[in-house]
């Protein structure tokens, strides 16, 4: 809802300032479009406004460099590069105790804090699968996944309240406070022991707590039915809990919302990854689009030819493991992706560093290099 309030915001500034440039060609006044749109402030609101705007011809000088199509020029003065490494972040159980596979609601606040204080804003992995990085200009994304749907990540409690100590709960926090947006991944089961980590535990409230956190803005995904190793497991299984884990959390969800990601449980895949891509068990066909590994590394972009979507690396929400990785993209400013605010286009420095490899042209987007 925040979003499409926001387009509307930018479709009545866009069309405000196109009436306001016709008016003063008209007159032959160049007052520049609507009043107080020519402010600096205003300039930089309106920097995802469609092309309409910059082909008025009355805007101030500020919007005429934010708005339109990205150019070199522009994609220098952002510092973007979209060829850098994404954080791609994985998370489980969230109890008052911190252990090897526990974060405490204390230590994820501050981790979200750190993050937005970093620079960083988060995407679902759906979107950086597809390349559909949708972030303000000079932002680097950030990937929240969670799998094994323990019932830390979301609590209502008995009041009927959203659990402000649940990790969705933080989250929602989070983005009220600005700076933030809901978008994380998160991984369920369906049958499994101990039981309260089928779909977040209380039983009667998956259905609910599903299509509230895709009505938020995240995504949900596979886990696997109970948590199967996919290395050891026979084809025909393994075939049966790909089909059935994401029609049974389709049909949760409703309204045609497609599962397309999968954390691969243990990070240990099946031999060939064509069991991920499709395959149909008992005429309920299925399809991964993205899947999810656990090895520690940070994330090729989604536009470089290095970027395995069926392999995608996390690095563990815990330390020192992500204070590692920040050390990392501080360490190596040119190895991190910074965004230029307009997902339709891929910008880059036109002197790449080796390990980010060549832009890949799979993902069909227009390339800006400077
Ligand atoms: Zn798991």
């Amino acid at each position: 809802m925040r979003a499409m309030r926001r387009d509307k915001v930018l479709r009545f500034v866009t069309v405000a300032f196109a009436i306001g440039a016709f008016i003063g060609l008209i007159s032959g006044l160049a007052f520049g479009g609507a009043p107080g749109l020519s402010t600096p402030n205003a300039a930089a609101d309106t920097t995802d406004i469609t092309d309409e705007a910059s082909d008025s011809t009355g805007g101030s000088e500020e919007s005429l460099v934010a708005s339109g199509p990205m150019t070199a020029d522009k994609a220098r003065a952002i510092g973007a590069n979209e060829m850098g490494q994404v954080l791609v972040l994985m998370y489980h159980h969230f109890a008052d105790e911190e252990s090897e596979w526990t974060r405490t609601p204390e230590n994820f606040r501050r981790d979200i804090a750190t993050l937005k204080a970093e620079g960083f804003y988060p995407v679902n992995v759906r979107d950086l699968a597809s390349g559909n990085i949708d972030i303000p200009a000079g932002k680097s994304p950030v990937v929240l996944t969670f799998d094994d749907s323990s019932p830390g990540q979301y609590r209502i409690l008995e009041d009927e309240t959203l659990d402000p100590d649940c990790a969705v709960g933080i989250m929602r926090a989070a983005a009220d406070e600005g700076d933030w947006t809901s978008r994380a991944s998160f991984y369920c089961l369906l049958d499994v022991v101990p039981k309260e980590r089928v779909v977040f535990g209380q039983d009667d409230r998956k259905q609910e707590k599903l299509r509230n956190l895709v009505d938020w803005g995240y995504e949900v995904g596979s886990h696997t039915v109970t948590h199967l190793n996919l290395s050891e497991a026979s084809q025909a299984e393994a075939t049966k809990q790909l089909a059935q884990s994401q029609q049974i959390l389709e049909d949760y969800i409703g309204g045609g919302y497609e599962v397309t990601s999968i954390a691969i449980p243990f990070g240990e895949y099946p031999d060939s990854d064509t069991l991920l891509t499709g395959g149909t068990y008992q005429d309920v066909s299925y399809a991964y689009t993205a899947a999810l590994s656990v090895n520690g590394v940070p994330c090729p972009s989604p536009f470089s030819t290095k970027f395995k979507a069926l392999h995608i690396p996390r690095i563990r929400g815990s330390e020192p493991f992500l204070s590692n990785a920040l050390k990392h993209f501080k360490d190596n400013p040119s190895l991190r992706y910074i965004s230029d605010g307009d997902p339709t286009t891929v910008s880059a420095p036109a002197d790449l560093a080796d390990a980010l490899g060549e832009i890949s042209d799979s993902l069909g987007r227009p390339v800006v290099r400077y």
